[in-house]
């Protein structure tokens, strides 16, 4: 087809996700049709450097021959059967592979195919086990804690733990309780505190609402060491080895939704070696095919595991599954991509990267208009603001990190931000001079975008 006749279709049939359609109409997108390596290439033969991993999933690059491969041979074989009833050898390899490289004690590997379900999963997940083994005179374990400015997903189970008001605001009066630990991140903590009273304010607060609500709650979800979505918010050393610590003493089970943070982006394989945190569930999506194919897991303990364990009639039985529950060809690209990070030495050039990518930051650290520079390994956050001192933001009319997304794609690279922070998320696997010129090309853009902001 003809780019005409795509584009013409595109704004009439494709609904796109997070995406305001009637801007999206006049923006002219780019329409991807092939990609090698880091690079995207549109149906017009342009090229550009993918720089926030398609979305965060991607880990190896397009089209890597191993995986493309590993994919190949499996379809050669069959792509998809069920795991209801039946077992395939696949998920089996990479249940194995997947509890040995994850932290102690996970060793129940349950599969869907979005980190939503990933996480809407281990919600049910907690809320039944506390329900099959509490007595008739147990509080119901009933209550979710999160983050404030949290994000888990889409589904509504994981909308109840979230917390970025512009996208779950709307459906409040649908979602189940939660309540929400303050973010602890200083840059725009309220009026009247200073940068570390608001951090030790965080930390009572922490302690005070698990205490206050042990006994009605069911977990205690997270996103470690790094807030995504929120816009890369950093939590603090220490801080979720507290959350840990709080935890076990209630025995209230955490949920570590590793879904972005997982598979080498903060510098270790999963963000919780970091703290040495050994979390109750552990949910990964994004970068486990290696950005290929959706697939999904939510990890689980023994001790989580044997609650549901029973004659069939005791109905114990975790009634969860999706059709494509534990897909083939997904878990031949997740064996393949687990297999890379071993043979590529992919954590090595996460390590490299991270201190190239700071180097390059530093050259941000005075610019005017650049709020605070958050990094942890390969993700980064760049928070433009109107006015340094006071951390006034630009109107949110403006769309100032989208006139940057939009300035960057012209120089051939591509990149998403939050609001008005500019993300870079380059893949684990970005060969260093990649990432120079994902810094050239954004850090002009920033400077182009800004300075016809305050002519
Ligand atoms: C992206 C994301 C999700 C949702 O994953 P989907 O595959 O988009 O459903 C959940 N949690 C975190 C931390 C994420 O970044």
């Amino acid at each position: 087809m003809h780019s005409e006749e795509l584009r013409k279709i595109d704004n009439e049939h494709v609904w796109h996700p997070f995406t305001q359609m009637k801007t999206h109409r006049d923006e002219n997108v780019p329409m991807i049709e092939s990609g090698e390596g880091f690079f995207l290439k549109d149906n017009e033969g342009r090229a550009y450097l993918d720089g926030v991993s398609s979305l965060w999933c991607n880990v190896h690059g397009h089209r890597v021959p191993e995986i493309d491969q590993a994919i190949r041979e499996q379809l050669d074989k069959i792509a998809h059967t069920t795991l209801l009833g039946l077992a395939s050898v696949p998920s089996i390899e990479l249940a194995s592979e997947l509890v040995k490289r994850t932290p102690e004690k996970l060793t129940k590997v349950f599969y869907s195919d979005s980190g939503s379900t990933a996480v809407e999963i281990a919600l049910k997940m907690a809320f039944q086990y506390h329900a099959q083994k509490q007595t008739p005179d147990d509080q119901p374990r009933d209550l979710f804690a999160c983050m404030q400015h949290a994000y888990h997903g889409d589904t509504i189970g994981s909308v109840s733990v979230g917390g970025i008001s512009i996208f779950h605001e709307i459906f409040g009066s649908l979602l189940f309780e939660s309540i929400q630990v303050p973010c602890p991140t200083a840059f725009h903590c309220p009026e009247g505190y200073s940068e570390s009273s608001y951090l030790e304010y965080c930390d009572q607060e922490l302690e005070r609402l698990v205490t206050a609500n042990h006994q009605r709650l069911a977990a205690f979800i997270i996103e470690p060491l790094v807030q995504g979505a929120a816009g890369m918010l950093m939590h603090p050393p220490g801080y979720l080895r507290r959350v840990r610590e709080l935890t076990a003493r209630y025995g209230i089970p955490l949920i570590a939704d590793e879904v972005a943070v997982g598979l080498g982006r903060t510098g270790t394989m999963f963000a919780c070696e970091q703290e040495d945190v050994a979390p109750d569930f552990l949910c990964l999506a994004k970068g486990i095919t290696g950005g290929y194919l959706p697939l999904a897991v939510t990890m689980a303990t023994d001790e989580i595991f044997n609650a549901f364990e029973g004659a069939p009639e005791d109905y114990k039985t975790f009634f969860h599954g999706h059709t494509y529950t534990g897909n083939s060809l997904a878990c031949a690209a997740a064996l393949a991509t687990l297999k890379l990070f071993d043979t590529q030495q992919t954590l090595e050039n996460v390590k490299e990267n991270t201190e190239i990518l700071s180097h390059r930051l530093a050259e941000l650290q005075d610019h005017p208009h650049v709020g605070e520079i958050r990094q942890k390994g390969v993700m980064v956050g760049i928070e433009l603001v109107s006015d340094r001192e006071t951390k006034a933001a630009f109107p949110m009319g403006r769309r100032v990190g989208h006139q940057v997304t939009l300035a960057a794609r012209k120089n051939g690279v591509i990149v998403r931000p939050l609001g008005d922070v500019v993300v870079l998320m380059p893949a684990p696997g970005m060969p260093a001079e990649l990432i120079h010129q994902l810094c050239d090309v954004v850090f002009s853009a920033i400077d182009e975008v800004i300075s016809l902001q305050v002519a």
